[in-house]
């Protein structure tokens, strides 16, 4: 008999893991993915929008992580990797732009000297007397990373240089992100010893000369997700799974249209608000676990503006605390990938861990903000040609203090058949969610086998 493995959510950490499912299991395997949304894919999206395909979900991926560039060239898709431009962005912070701080790790500088004209005298003062501070730091320690840096450094470097990089990659703060998440080399520098934040810094700053950071997919996410989708040969049902029980040969999956479903194995790769339920009755531990995982929503309205609109030469603007800006991040999409056409593509993000902005506001308002904060940011008035919202609700998770120990324990009450993969175990980013999602299909492929 043909091993059945059953894939619930088809985002990237479902699609991956349904193709190394076929990889590893061959051509005989059964691989079901489930997922009621209009398509597969998730938070990964890609749109026309002014004549050019457009991410409106994740737009990149972190280039010196392995994972996705090693995906491409396995499928036979590396030459549709693109680089940036070369601009870099700038962060918007009392009322006007400032170039982004150098030699940063995660927005913690290593140097007075590269917060300058970001942050007050005293603050410059506070950072530059910081290494004669002695630091108290307990070795796996995980405070959350604005109350080191507070301390250390001043609220204002959170404000302004830390609470702009993780509103972007987190939709949360330094308030609501653990050091070693936002920071794992510089927390393994503290483990090991160093005597200052300054000099953990120095110690984590990832090398000179390593190339671009980010890099993207020519025609967008949906060129990588239609790879996947037809390599694993898979079979979308379009329907919610709402339960899963163990049954005399593996597992039963009952449907949100009470269709059941028999799997000898199962990778469930739905986000972590909706993996309790699912969990429930096989898991409860893991279940509690995942349901007290904070999340944050946001929304992003994507803009298209006739080319020649005289939009700086950068890739975008991260906005610190405080501002009297709606946004909480632009990307200057033409500027930082190229121009693929006439119009200039803009995306405007909204929604910060706690608000309701991104489920709340209607999609005109958001529009209403996107002029203005442009203006604003710019200085020009922009004349829109075409706009879409797209809300990511309770997408993304925080990695609060102890988040590691937290999903420890998650993941060692899940049984051998049954694996978990998602943004919320070891990476929000999709190139942790694809190598969670290869090893959730490693671990299920091997222990069918063993039974
Ligand atoms: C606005 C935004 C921008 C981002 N930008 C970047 C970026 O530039 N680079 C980067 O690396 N990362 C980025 N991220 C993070 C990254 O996109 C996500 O963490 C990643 O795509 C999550 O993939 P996933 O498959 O784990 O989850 P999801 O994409 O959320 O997919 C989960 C799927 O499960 C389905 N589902 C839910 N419940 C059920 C159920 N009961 N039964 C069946 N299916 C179910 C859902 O319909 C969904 O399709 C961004 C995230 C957001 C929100």
């Amino acid at each position: 008999m043909s091993p059945r493995y059953c894939v619930v959510g088809g985002g990237i950490s479902g699609l991956a893991a349904a193709y190394r499912l076929r990889v590893l299991a061959g051509d005989d395997a059964d691989i079901t993915v489930f997922d009621p949304a209009d398509r597969l894919g998730g938070i990964l999206r890609t749109e026309r929008l002014g004549g050019q395909m457009m991410d409106v979900g994740a737009e990149a991926f972190v280039v010196r992580r392995p994972e996705v560039p090693a995906l491409l060239t396995e499928l036979g898709l590396a030459g549709r990797q693109i680089s940036t431009t070369g601009v870099r962005p700038t962060i918007y912070s009392q009322g006007r732009s400032h170039p982004l701080p150098p030699d940063t790790v995660n927005g913690i500088p290593t140097s007075a000297a590269s917060v300058t004209g970001l942050v007050d005298d005293a603050t410059i003062a506070q950072m530059a007397a910081e290494p004669n501070r002695p630091l108290r730091w307990q070795a796996g320690a995980d405070p959350a990373v604005g109350a080191v840096v507070a301390d250390r450094f001043g609220d204002q470097v959170v404000a302004r240089s830390v609470d702009p990089m993780l509103s972007g990659v987190y939709a949360g703060s330094a308030a609501t992100i653990g050091i070693r998440s936002a920071a794992p080399t510089l927390a393994a520098a503290l483990d090991a010893g160093a005597p200052s934040l300054t000099d953990a810094g120095r110690r984590a700053l990832p090398g000179s000369a390593q190339g671009p950071v980010f890099g993207a997919i020519e025609g967008g996410y949906q060129v990588l997700l239609d790879e996947l989708v037809a390599r694993s040969r898979l079979r979308w049902v379009q329907n919610a799974i709402q339960h899963i029980a163990p049954d005399a040969k593996g597992w039963n999956l009952r449907d949100d249209e009470d269709g059941h479903h028999h799997a000898d194995a199962v990778i469930v790769a739905v986000p972590a608000p909706r993996l309790a339920p699912l969990l429930a009755d096989v898991a409860p531990n893991a279940a509690a676990t995942a349901a007290r995982i904070p999340v944050a929503s946001a929304a992003v309205l994507a803009l298209a503006v006739p080319g020649g609109t005289p939009l700086p030469q950068q890739s975008g603007v991260l906005v610190a605390s405080g501002e009297r800006l709606h946004t909480k991040a632009i990307t200057l999409s033409t500027r930082k990938w190229g121009a693929r056409g006439n119009a200039e593509l803009l995306r405007l993000s909204f929604g910060r861990f706690g608000d309701s902005v991104a489920r709340d506001t209607p999609d005109s308002a958001l529009l209403n903000w996107a002029v203005a904060d442009l203006e604003a940011v710019f200085g020009i008035a922009v004349d829109p040609l075409d706009f879409l919202v797209h809300r990511w609700l309770d997408a993304m998770p925080q990695y609060g203090p102890g988040h590691r120990e937290l999903t420890a324990g998650l993941r060692s009450d899940v049984p051998p058949t049954l694996a978990i993969a998602g943004n919320y175990l070891d990476g929000i980013g999709v190139p942790a969610c694809v190598a969670v999602a290869g090893r959730a299909a490693q671990a299920v492929v091997a222990a069918t086998i063993r039974q």
